[in-house]
């Protein structure tokens, strides 16, 4: 997913914002310094989430958006752009669908990572970006992983679905579709703080696509564990390894 724009006065927030990923990057980097675990790495992406929602929640009611979002249930012209996320979120994903899918949902999962993985997997940087491939999680245009998806899908939102349909499937570019930049300046700021904790604590894949590095996690039943201990299983997953 790329940025969006909107007719948002230049948001003064954004020194705010600088100052809640600093922040974030500095809890992170400790938390993860002190206590390389599942549960610790879980912690740390559910805290980034957290933090998202309550300020964007914190400030819609001192400045709400400019009219109401056309972003409803079933509607994911959205959900077909790549998704790039870090290396917890991806593996906090992983833990989710672990835990909460069928046995049936699973293998379904199992079955879409996999065509997915064919699809893409020889794709180049900007071959990628331009395809408009669903995200292996979207299911009959819902969210399977909605309480833990990416802060890139909840900082996403538009006025106008009709404009997301035309840009995304259309080829056209996101930076046209009429929506609220606040969660997206938000969302970006914490995403990097994120990263830049990971970083700090030896997790240098960078940003990584969100069906790789779910094929590659769940390939693996103690992903989260190998992953803290410096196994590179989401190397595949990065950004960085697409010819551009
Ligand atoms: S993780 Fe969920 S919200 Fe994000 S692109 Fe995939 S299906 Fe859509």
């Amino acid at each position: 997913m790329t940025g969006t724009k909107s007719n948002d006065p230049l948001v003064p927030l954004q020194p705010f914002f600088d100052e809640l990923k600093q922040h974030l990057a500095k809890t992170t980097a400790e938390n993860l310094k002190a206590n390389r675990t599942p549960k610790q790495l879980r912690a740390v992406a559910d805290a980034t989430f957290d933090a998202f929602t309550s300020t964007i929640s914190g400030i819609e009611k001192l400045s709400p958006p400019e009219k109401p979002f056309d972003c409803k249930k079933g509607c994911a012209h959205c959900c077909h752009q790549t998704v790039l996320t870090d290396g917890a979120t991806a593996l906090r994903i992983t833990t989710y669908v672990r835990e909460n899918f069928s046995p049936a949902d699973r293998m379904l999962l199992d079955m879409r990572l996999i065509a997915y993985e064919e699809k893409v997997e020889k794709m180049t940087r900007s071959q990628r970006s331009l395809s408009r491939i669903p995200c292996p999680l979207l299911v009959d245009n819902v969210c399977s992983v909605h309480p833990v998806r990416p802060l890139i899908c909840r900082a996403f939102n538009s006025y106008d679905a009709e404009s997301c349909k035309k840009q995304i499937h259309g080829g056209g570019s996101t930076t046209e579709i009429p929506s609220w930049n606040i969660p997206w300046l938000l969302g970006i700021a914490l995403d990097n703080g994120l990263k830049e904790a990971l970083v700090e604590s030896g997790y240098s894949e960078g940003d990584v696509e969100l069906g790789l590095a779910l094929k590659a996690a769940l390939d693996h039943p103690h992903a989260e564990e190998r992953w803290l201990a410096g196994d590179k299983l989401l190397a595949r997953a990065a950004w960085s390894a697409r010819k551009p």
